[in-house]
């Protein structure tokens, strides 16, 4: 397979040749930055850990240059830090059992420029090769600019496919902004009980993230917590662990939906849950 970048890698974990590696993918997930499937992607990590034909692939989009450095790695470069964010994404699909880990690695300015198609590109043929049945990639609602720009790239490339290579499910997972608000009849909830010992273990490789006093190994798992208690008012806790998605399947079975006009309705959704709250009372 060739990819855009020269510098592009596609690691096999277990050293399965490269082509059965990808064909055997029945899960993926596409994430602009090292880090960012462990944080939302555990559904499919977990869905394919130890299940002998069930496998997860992991594409991380950007190069991790740019990224924010402190303690030990305070005076890294951005080379420097491109190969140790590199390396800290190779141990998670490690501890993981990934079949393949895909570091594209694409500068930021490249995924948020509308007109560069070579990510598209790239995605388009890793999703020809690895035909995955679920697909994750960072939500709409998110608040950081290139997991926006990642996931319109992602629709963009999913659009391309023909209608029986294109994945059953497209989730739009939870990072820099959780999906707590989305009215609950919108929420798609993962479970993410099992193994809370592989979630820190996936979560704590990223030493580079974490050193600086960003505490993403414990806030993620956290956040999966405090999800699986107020996820509901009423009853007991039955999970001990949830993330939430927004489903984005529609967008990719139907091309002319706007992305905008899609994630919209959401809000919408929301602002009428709150509003009719209010009117019941008021
Ligand atoms: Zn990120």
């Amino acid at each position: 397979m060739k990819l855009q970048m020269e510098s592009a890698e596609l690691f096999v974990p277990d050293g399965t040749p490269l082509e059965e590696a990808l064909a055997r993918t029945t899960h993926m997930a596409v994430a602009a930055h090292q880090d960012d499937i462990e944080i939302m992607a555990y559904d499919g990590i977990l869905a394919c850990f130890q299940v002998d034909d069930k496998w997860f692939t992991g594409v991380v989009v950007t190069n991790g240059s740019g990224s924010p450095r402190d303690d030990l790695y305070k005076d890294y470069t951005d080379e420097a830090m491109r190969v140790v964010r590199r390396k800290e994404q190779k141990k998670a699909a490690v501890v993981g059992e990934y079949t393949v880990q895909a570091l594209l690695d694409y500068p930021s300015a490249a995924i948020k420029t509308p007109t560069d198609k070579r990510v598209v590109e790239d995605l388009v043929a890793l999703l020809r090769a690895a035909r995955p049945e679920v697909v994750y990639v960072h939500n709409l609602a998110d608040k950081h600019d290139t997991h926006v720009g990642v996931t319109l790239r992602t629709i963009e490339a999913l659009r391309r496919l023909t209608d029986d290579e294109k994945p059953a499910r497209v989730y739009g997972c939870e990072v820099w902004r959780d999906l707590d608000w989305l009215v609950d009849t919108d929420k798609v909830a993962f479970d993410t009980t099992p193994h809370e010992n592989l979630q820190s273990a996936l979560l704590g490789v990223f030493d580079s993230q974490i050193a600086g006093g960003k505490r993403y190994d414990l806030a993620t798992l956290a956040r999966r917590r405090a999800h699986a208690t107020y996820h509901a008012s009423h009853g007991t806790d039955v999970v001990t662990g949830q993330n939430f998605a927004m489903d984005l399947t529609p967008l990719i079975q139907d091309s002319s939906l706007d992305p905008n006009t899609y994630v919209q309705e959401f809000v919408s959704r929301f602002s009428r849950d709150v509003a009719e709250r209010i009117a019941k009372f008021g």
